[in-house]
């Protein structure tokens, strides 16, 4: 059957067609002007909002209402009433007023707050985030929603990222003012996220305790055929995988979600989903929602869905690649070279201004996307090291280059302009100078940060990116503002800003070791894990450029900071004791029911023999395997015991910075210590006994 795709788009979102449907004219004005302007919302606007709102979801089945929201957890969460009042005797009426619209009260004290909200405090409040869309999912009316203290404090990702949004549209429309730009009236980041995945047969998920408790594998021998055939990258989609997204990428249109572009990864068993860009905040929700989605779809389909960044070691991990570019009201990308001389003097400027924030901000990009989770891919081989650094492509660097040089430009053919009245060579939108393994790089018409990981909310690195252009703006635009010579200025302040910024290019091979030498030559940064970049957020650069552009308090940090610090041991420390339950209840009896297996064969043949000396006993395989696997199997007691001891003494250690150093030294490696074993025990044990499924068996699962 012919799917009617345009029609089915959005029909589950309450979205601005609707909305003009169903709103009396001048209720659906006030409701635009408030949420393009940010003007308040009167209850009686917001009373008629909420009756069509409601009339409509009940039409489309919905019988419940929730606010949505984004706690720090970095997943999403929901509270579900709903509509039915009491009307009458004993009967109801579907009912939703404005007041539950706008404003929701939850006792959500088990929300990670880092002590924001103190117990006796343990109201949160959600509030309608008017910019971004209603929608119905299993017959529930989803209200998007910002979550905060009864103080005002944002207990959530979405606060923070509305307003780095407006820290970034007021600076950046003080620039376009500088260039003339009159008519725009807002400027707005837009992000598409590129989507890594993997899907694994569920049978295979639920024999893997590590998989369900942790997201990934705990140990796992290599298979003997993984990625180096590279043939599984762009390859074929398998039937039961072309199902999947094909039932996903209807989920997510009618959800009004781009699903656009879908393709198999380099690692068996992984795949790549992704939307068309849109507005920040508004990609942030889709993206929060794709990946529910992708689970709950992947297990209607008899599939597990595995988002974490490293399923399986020694095999590619998964990551995701945030598109972010600027872009006006009017539908102008400030980040696109362009063609015309005007624009291009333009765009340079706010090239350049990236360029200047990527490196004065490193280590707020690099803790943006901080996790226990990334700590297993960032740095490994096949994703980009924990430094910081930009690629250009040739061409625009050969720009920034000849500019600086001033004598060299000169006689370029091509670039013999004063900047201001610069034509810049049009830079081809396909780029065919990539570079795969930069973690930032400028690609045609936007900047792709690509060391998130794959389970990360991308709110977290677009708040880091906002704010931190955002500032840089601000300097740029305090400059220019005051200039004599605007032109002159502006030509000196590109000059200027390349030069002393130049050190954050790097166009080689950022995977390879000589890289870290030069990047330290440099004078960059390398936070290797999350535990080193953590106290980043905190520090007195951090404080001030986030309470300067109003999006964070020095108490919103903090409590971040400990949240984030706080879920990373947790995770280590679920992760210890997973693998510790999985070995001793398991493995452990496992290798002594192999033992027994070989004794028992042993003691038969020893039984048929009567002439004793004629066999080598020592020498028997029967022999020569037990007495391997014993030994293994000893030296795995003993480095039980260890981790065990490693997990008792977290306590010892009463600063939270402290502990998760511990958790990262001790208890990863101990824990990677009976990793190293039980691998090796797997090559051995026979595959009847062993009590798990091996990676080969997980990763070719679907066929
Ligand atoms: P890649 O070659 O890295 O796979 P694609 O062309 O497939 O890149 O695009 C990846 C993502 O970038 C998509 O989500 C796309 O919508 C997004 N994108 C394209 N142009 C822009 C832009 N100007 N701003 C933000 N994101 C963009
Ligand atoms: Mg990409």
């Amino acid at each position: 059957m012919m799917k009617d795709i345009p029609n089915m788009f959005g029909s589950m979102v309450f979205n601005d067609a609707v909305m003009r449907e169903r709103l009396p004219i001048d209720i659906y004005e006030a409701l635009k002007k408030t949420m393009s302007q940010g003007t308040h919302l009167e209850l009686d606007i917001a009373n008629v909002v909420a009756n069509a709102m409601k009339d409509w979801a009940v039409a489309k089945g919905a019988t419940h209402f929730t606010h949505w929201f984004q706690p720090m957890t970095g997943v999403t969460a929901e509270k579900h009433n709903s509509f039915i009042s009491p009307y009458g005797e004993g009967k109801v009426i579907m009912d939703f007023s404005g007041k539950e619209l706008v404003r929701g009260e939850s006792d959500a004290s088990s929300f990670p707050s880092g002590g924001l909200r103190a117990t006796f405090e343990a109201r949160g409040y959600t509030i309608w985030d008017i910019t971004s869309f209603a929608f119905i999912k299993d017959n529930t009316l989803y209200v998007p929603t910002a979550y905060c203290s009864y103080s005002g404090e944002a207990l959530d990702k979405k606060t923070p990222l509305l307003r780095s949004m407006q820290a970034l549209d007021m600076q950046a429309l003080r620039i376009l003012r500088l260039f003339g730009n009159t008519s725009a009236n807002r400027v707005i980041p837009m992000v598409g996220p590129e989507q890594e995945y993997f899907l694994i047969d569920k049978d295979m998920y639920l024999k893997r305790p590590d998989i369900m408790y942790t997201g990934r594998t705990l140990f796992g021998a290599r298979p003997p055929k993984g990625q180096e055939l590279e043939d599984h990258y762009y390859g074929n989609i398998k039937p039961r995988v072309a199902a999947f997204m094909r039932d996903l990428e209807e989920e997510l249109w009618k959800l009004g979600v781009y699903a656009k572009i879908k393709h198999n990864e380099v690692a068996p068993a992984q795949h790549e989903f992704a939307p068309i860009y849109t507005t920040a905040s508004i990609a942030t929700d889709h993206n929060q929602l794709t990946m529910e989605l992708m689970k709950s779809i992947a297990n209607r389909h008899n599939l597990a869905c595995l988002l974490h960044e490293k399923p399986f070691a020694g095999v590619n991990g998964s990551g995701k690649h945030n598109n972010w570019s600027i872009s006006t009201d009017t539908g102008l990308n400030l980040v696109d070279p362009g063609e015309t001389p005007y624009e291009n003097a333009q765009f340079l400027l706010f090239l350049v201004a990236v360029i200047k924030a990527v490196d004065d901000y490193q280590d707020l990009l690099r803790v943006s996307v901080a996790s226990a989770g990334n700590d297993n891919r960032l740095g490994a081989n096949e994703a980009p090291p924990a430094i910081m650094s930009m690629y250009l492509g040739d061409e625009l660097t050969e720009i920034l280059e000849a500019l600086e040089s001033g004598e060299d430009y000169l006689s370029r053919e091509k670039l013999s302009m004063e900047i201001g009245v610069m034509a810049l060579p049009h830079i081809p939108r396909d780029s065919t100078d990539r570079n795969r393994t930069s973690p930032f790089a400028f690609t045609g018409n936007k900047f792709e940060f690509r060391m998130l990981g794959s389970a990360l909310s991308i709110a977290d690195p677009n708040i880091v990116l906002n704010t931190v252009v955002a500032e840089i703006l601000r300097q740029f635009a305090d400059r220019l503002e005051k200039a004599k010579d605007f032109n002159a200025d502006l030509a000196l302040l590109v000059k200027e800003t390349f030069q002393n910024h130049k050190r954050i290019l790097f166009k080689g091979n950022n995977y390879s070791d000589e890289w870290k030498a030069d990047a330290m030559d440099r004078g960059l940064s390398n936070l290797e894990t999350t535990v080193d970049a953590l106290p980043v957020l905190v520090s007195d650069m951090s404080i001030e450029l986030f309470a300067s552009h109003k999006v964070f308090t020095e108490a919103e940090l903090h409590s971040r900071y400990e949240i984030l610090l706080e879920g990373y041991c947790k995770t280590i420390h679920i992760e210890a004791l997973t693998l510790l339950d999985m070995v001793k209840t398991e493995i452990i009896p496992a290798c002594i029911d192999y033992q027994n297996d070989l004794v028992s064969l042993l003691q038969a043949k020893l039984g048929f023999v009567y002439n004793f000396d004629y066999i080598n006993y020592d020498d028997s395989l029967e022999h020569r395997i037990l007495s391997n696997v014993s030994e293994l199997s000893a030296g795995l007691l003993v480095r039980l015991d260890s981790l065990d001891g490693a997990l008792a003494l977290v306590d010892d250690e009463d600063d939270l910075l402290s502990r998760a150093a511990f958790y990262r030294d001790d208890v990863c490696a101990a824990i990677s210590e009976v990793r190293h074993v039980v691998d090796e025990l797997e090559g051995i044990v026979s595959r009847k006994r062993w009590p798990f499924p091996t990676y080969a068996q997980i990763m070719y699962s679907i066929i």
